[in-house]
C-alpha cells in the first residue's frame, strides 16, 4: 500500500466540535475510513481508530478487512484499537430479524451495537467524543446510523459527534482513494444475511432469459 502523492493536502476543513480534545473513530473498513482518516490527519484532529465489527462474516473476510485497515492506519500514523470479535453477541442481537433487506430494522441492531461497543471503549480510554464512518457508505442510511449514535450517547454519556462524512468532497474522495490505494473490493456488506442477499441476486440475474433481439433491433446502431 502506498500512499498517492497528494495525500492528506487538501481535506475539507473540519474540526472538532467545541469541548472535545480527541474522538473515537468506528471504522468498518478501509474503504469506508480512507477520506475521514485522511482529513483528520491533515486537520491534526486527535483520533483513535476503533475497529469493532462482529458482524463480519466468515472470519476470514473480518481478518481481511481488519489486516487492511490497520495497514492504513500504521501508513498514516494513526492509533488504532481493534475490539472483541464476538460473533455470538451480534446473531443474539439481531435474531428474529434473518430474512429481512439492508436498510432493515436488523441494520439498525447492527449498528446499535456496533456504536455503543465504540461509545464504551472511548468511555474506557478517557475519550468524550466518538463517531463513525458507516455511512460514508451510499448503501448505508445514515439516519440509522445517526440514531445508532444517538443511541448509545444515551446509554454512556460519551457524546455522539453526527458529522456527516459525505459531504464536502468526502464522498468523490472516498471513492479515489479506494482506486488510488486499490482497497479490497468488497461485494457485500458484511454479516452473513447480506451475503446469503447478495447471492440470491446474482443467481436471480443468471437465471433470469436472456432478451429477445428482433432482427430490427439487432441492425440498430
Ligand atoms: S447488511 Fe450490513 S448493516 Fe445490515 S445487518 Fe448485515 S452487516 Fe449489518
Amino acid at each position: 500500500m502506498q500512499l498517492p502523492p497528494d495525500f492528506a493536502q487538501h481535506s475539507p476543513e473540519i474540526t472538532l466540535p467545541p469541548g472535545h480534545d480527541r474522538v473515537a473513530v468506528h471504522c468498518c473498513c478501509a474503504p469506508c475510513a480512507g477520506a475521514v482518516l485522511e482529513t483528520m490527519k491533515q486537520q491534526g484532529i486527535d483520533a483513535v481508530v476503533y475497529f469493532f465489527n462482529p458482524n463480519i462474516h466468515p472470519e476470514t473476510e473480518y481478518v481481511r478487512r481488519r489486516d487492511e485497515l490497520i495497514e492504513f492506519c500504521t501508513l498514516i500514523g494513526l492509533p488504532y484499537a481493534v475490539g472483541d470479535y464476538n460473533v455470538r453477541d451480534w446473531f443474539a442481537a439481531v435474531k428474529g430479524h434473518e430474512d429481512e433487506p439492508e436498510r432493515s430494522a436488523r441494520c439498525q441492531l447492527c449498528f446499535n451495537l456496533r456504536l455503543l461497543g465504540t461509545a464504551l471503549f472511548a468511555k474506557e480510554q478517557g475519550i468524550t467524543l466518538f463517531t463513525s464512518t458507516l455511512a460514508t457508505s451510499r448503501w448505508k442510511s445514515r439516519a440509522q446510523v445517526d440514531a445508532a449514535g444517538q443511541a448509545a450517547m444515551a446509554a454512556t454519556g460519551v457524546t455522539y459527534w453526527a458529522q456527516d462524512w459525505r459531504k464536502q468532497g468526502l464522498a468523490d474522495r472516498r471513492n479515489q482513494l479506494v482506486k488510488e490505494l486499490k482497497f479490497y473490493n468488497q461485494t457485500y456488506c458484511g454479516c452473513v444475511y447480506g451475503r446469503l442477499n447478495e447471492r440470491k441476486t446474482k443467481e436471480l440475474h443468471q437465471r433470469r432469459p436472456r432478451p429477445q433481439v428482433s432482427a430490427a433491433k439487432q441492425g440498430e446502431s
